[in-house]
């Protein structure tokens, strides 16, 4: 285990218990993990660059040799989909239909190759697909271990699902939650993603395992709600005024939250949010 740099928050392979493991990457980097169900392996992502998503699998082999059944996509960004391909085959890769559709809509490996522009760690990486896709929630019955999967609509993504183990009161939301972590917002539905993150936080959870940023609870959950709450307010506050996007990327500067890293995904989120309050989105 290490400690990151962007926090100072454990990294690496983290054992939630009963089977449940957390991948943290360093840095704020996507987040992964595993479930170990009965007789096989249920991973949620499979993180971006050829060495994280081997490194991962290195891992998952150490902790068990049973067979790796299914892959869960939480959303389509590549840093959440890249390492398909060393878990598939043997994983069903299952995500909401919109995940498989916005890879095919960018072009599949054509999305890889353009993302290999100002990433070249991902240029060998062959883009494999989720296969098994669903509009609404989905309960796996693994073992004696039941996995719901859930499909809260557009909040981070149009893509969401989020992995729900009730017994053991651990959620992985995927990048519905960037903890700690300043989040990427040019893809999301600000007043949506607020609605289900209060949501979730009224499920019975003890653990929850973000997309980005250290191991989480509720209090977590609510920090991001409170964090899309005043960049929606700062960022109203210019569109009321009249002022363009750019007036407004200059102006909403989330003082509170200056401490969290990336904070150049703010300038992103507001042509975003300005679509969503005309009603575009
Ligand atoms: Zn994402």
């Amino acid at each position: 285990m290490t400690t990151s740099k962007a926090g100072s928050w454990p990294t690496g392979l983290q054992d939630i218990g009963n089977g449940v493991y957390a991948m943290i990457t360093p840095d704020g980097g996507p987040n992964a993990g595993f479930v170990v169900c009965g007789e096989h392996v249920l991973v949620v992502d499979s993180l971006m660059t050829p060495a994280q998503a081997r490194d991962f699998l290195a891992q998952i082999k150490r902790v068990t040799s049973k067979e790796i059944r299914f892959l869960v996509n939480t959303h389509y960004h590549l840093d959440h989909t890249f390492g398909n391909q060393f878990f598939s085959p043997p994983a069903q890769i299952i995500s909401h239909a919109n995940v498989r559709k916005k890879l095919l809509d960018l072009g599949g490996q054509a999305y890889v190759k353009e993302a290999a522009r100002t990433r070249p760690e991902v240029a060998s990486v062959t883009l494999v697909l989720p296969n098994v896709t669903l509009t609404g929630d989905l309960d796996l019955h693994l073992g004696d271990r039941l996995v719901r999967l859930l499909q809260p609509g557009h909040g981070h993504t149009n893509g969401d699902t989020v992995v729900y183990l009730p017994e053991q009161k651990v959620v992985f939301v995927g990048d519905l939650l960037f903890s700690k972590v300043t989040p990427a917002m040019h893809d999301g539905h600000n007043r949506r993603w607020m609605s289900i993150l209060k949501k979730i936080a009224e499920m019975d959870i003890e653990v929850v395992v973000p997309g980005h940023g250290p191991l989480s609870s509720r209090a977590e959950l609510e920090e991001e709600r409170a964090f899309l709450r005043e960049f929606r307010r700062e960022v109203k506050g210019c569109f009321d005024k009249g002022m363009t996007v750019e007036q407004a990327v200059a102006a909403a500067k989330m003082e509170r939250y200056s401490a969290w890293p990336f904070r150049e995904r703010l300038e992103r989120g507001v042509p975003r949010l300005y679509a969503e309050l005309r009603g575009e989105i």
